[in-house]
């Protein structure tokens, strides 16, 4: 993996996770505002209201995941900054190339792509 190239292409990554979660954030609050808005509304269809609240749950859970993914990017190029880039952050050893092409964030080996990592 030419370091360069991952640094470029994590730093797109970040920018495009930062824009989505904008994107996000922002529907998450316009989900909350409609549901608060049609409060008590006569005539409400009951069928309105649960749309309303997947609608924010969706949202939820996609400002979490993506906050998720971008702290994955962040601590990334911190390992490009730190020289440890593409070395497995439980034994040591050089991830392969092809899981690093695949997921340019992973800390870990093949063999402890299930293990914690604190960092
Ligand atoms: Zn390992």
């Amino acid at each position: 993996m030419d370091l360069d190239r991952a640094r470029e292409l994590l730093t797109a990554e970040l920018a495009e996770l930062e824009e989505r979660a904008r994107f996000a954030e922002s529907s998450r609050v316009e989900a909350s505002a409609d549901t608060l808005g049609q409060e008590g509304a006569l005539g409400q269809h009951p069928g309105d209201y649960g749309t309303e609240v997947n609608t924010t749950m969706e949202a939820e859970l996609s400002v979490d995941t993506i906050g998720g993914q971008r702290r994955r990017v962040i601590e990334a190029i911190d390992r490009l900054d730190a020289g440890s880039y593409g070395r497995c952050a439980v034994c040591g050893r050089d991830i392969d190339d092809e899981r690093l092409e695949a997921r340019l964030e992973v800390a870990t080996c093949r063999e402890h792509a299930d293990t914690p990592v604190v960092t």
